[in-house]
């Protein structure tokens, strides 16, 4: 099936605007994605006609907010193809997923001399709490390098793996290379060793299929904001056996069973890790946005990226003294590039005069911006309402700030 690009655009208000006297062109997608009207309809209806704090009302609000917010969990869990629907952990985004695992899963397992395996590829909130809890617990983190076209060195994470080995932490996507990693592989080969393996999803979930019992991963983390829902929700997916191992994360409401002074009980999966009123009207707008994704469907809309990715790709290469960072065999559509000696921000802004939105600096993964001994990256980044003919603007921008530098 084709992407009807008309369809779609009509369906993202946001898109229908000018920026600078310029229409807009949206390129910041692996920052944030846009939302559909139908999305927005959702948050609105919600707080216009459904508003009620779940799972501790008798009222009618009350039971139908925590029917709907119980019906989006089950939609997210199918979506994902979790066994359970108590997998699934309703959180703020993949970081607050992640910080959940490092925080809970460091103070069951990891003791002294134990080690966390990340790679040289991560974002920030996939590096940081790590750090945090391996310096609390007196772990040490170990680094999967990547190669010089940004791809994992499997061997090397294969030489990484030992006794002391606790658990894998790595993206599915790099949101500042685009590189797809082979994490299947990554998984089996750590299920070999007995260690857990958490997959931030981050930049995955709108742009592949994710199916966590056939990956047998242990935990997956994702954001609603990056796959055209709202921001401030997003989703752990953690096998129930980790997480009824796994000491609660927050105290609060919601969480508990009995409470006295002296002693509290926790409450069943998955509450036990929703301390707090949680974001009802972001979990059903999420379930709309993971509906609309699937109407396209994910296969389709992976194939058209992919198009603009190729295309991306070539226009971009044929410009002189472009340099693109990160040209990985398995890609999604994120490009990363330098244009000559022009500093990113410099590139950037003045792109952005052009009415196109693209992201400069180290896209919070500083150690891929070392690796790479450069001073940041302008990136790119397409989703499936973008087209080629925004790209031709792009092209034109670029050979703007080349002249402008000349
Ligand atoms: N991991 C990756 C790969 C990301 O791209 C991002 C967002 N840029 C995050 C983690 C963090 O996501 P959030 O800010 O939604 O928590």
């Amino acid at each position: 099936m084709k992407i009807d690009i008309n369809k779609i655009r009509n369906d993202f208000p946001i898109l229908h605007q000018e920026v600078y006297n310029k229409p807009l062109i949206y390129f910041d997608n692996a920052a944030t994605t846009q939302k559909p009207q139908e999305v927005i309809n959702v948050l609105s209806h919600y707080y216009s006609k459904q508003n009620s704090n779940v799972h501790r009302g008798i009222n009618y609000l009350s039971q139908k907010a925590t029917t709907a917010y119980e019906e989006s969990r089950k939609y997210i869990q199918k979506f994902i193809n979790a066994k359970n629907s108590n997998e699934i952990v309703f959180t703020r985004g993949t970081t607050e997923s992640i910080n959940l695992v490092a925080s809970s899963f460091g103070k069951k397992f990891l003791s002294e001399g134990d080690e966390i395996i990340i790679s040289e590829l991560e974002h920030h909130s996939n590096i940081v709490p790590w750090q945090m809890i391996c310096k609390e617990k007196k772990a040490t983190l170990k680094i999967i390098p990547i190669n010089e076209k940004g791809e994992l060195k499997l061997d090397d994470f294969e030489k990484l793996l030992n006794k002391k080995t606790k658990l894998v932490a790595v993206n599915h996507i790099s949101n500042t290379l685009g590189t797809i990693n082979p994490v299947k592989e990554i998984i089996k080969k750590a299920h070999e060793y007995n260690v857990a393996v958490l997959i931030d999803g981050a930049q995955a979930i709108s742009h592949l299929k994710v199916d966590v019992q056939e990956l047998d991963c242990d935990f997956y983390c994702f954001s609603g904001h990056k796959a055209y829902a709202p921001m401030g929700i997003g989703v752990l997916f953690g096998k129930e056996k980790f997480l009824e191992e796994l000491p609660p994360y927050q105290g609060g409401g919601e969480m508990i069973k009995d409470v006295t002074f002296e002693k509290t009980t926790f409450n069943e999966l998955p509450f036990k890790f929703e301390a707090g009123t949680p974001n009802v009207g972001g979990a059903l707008a999420f379930e709309k946005a993971l509906k609309y994704i699937e109407n396209i469907g994910i296969q389709n809309i992976a194939n058209y990226e992919n198009e603009l990715l190729q295309y991306g790709t070539n226009e971009l290469l044929k410009i002189d003294g472009l340099r693109i960072i990160g040209t990985a065999d398995k890609k999604a559509s994120i490009i990363s590039f330098l244009i000559g000696d022009i500093h990113p921000y410099d590139a950037g802004v003045i792109i952005d005069q052009f009415g196109i939105a693209v992201r400069t600096g180290h896209h919070c993964t500083q150690p891929i911006i070392d690796r790479f001994k450069i001073p940041g990256t302008v990136r790119a980044s397409f989703a499936f309402y973008n087209t080629k003919k925004e790209i031709d603007e792009l092209i034109k921008a670029i050979k703007k700030v080349k002249k402008m530098f000349e």
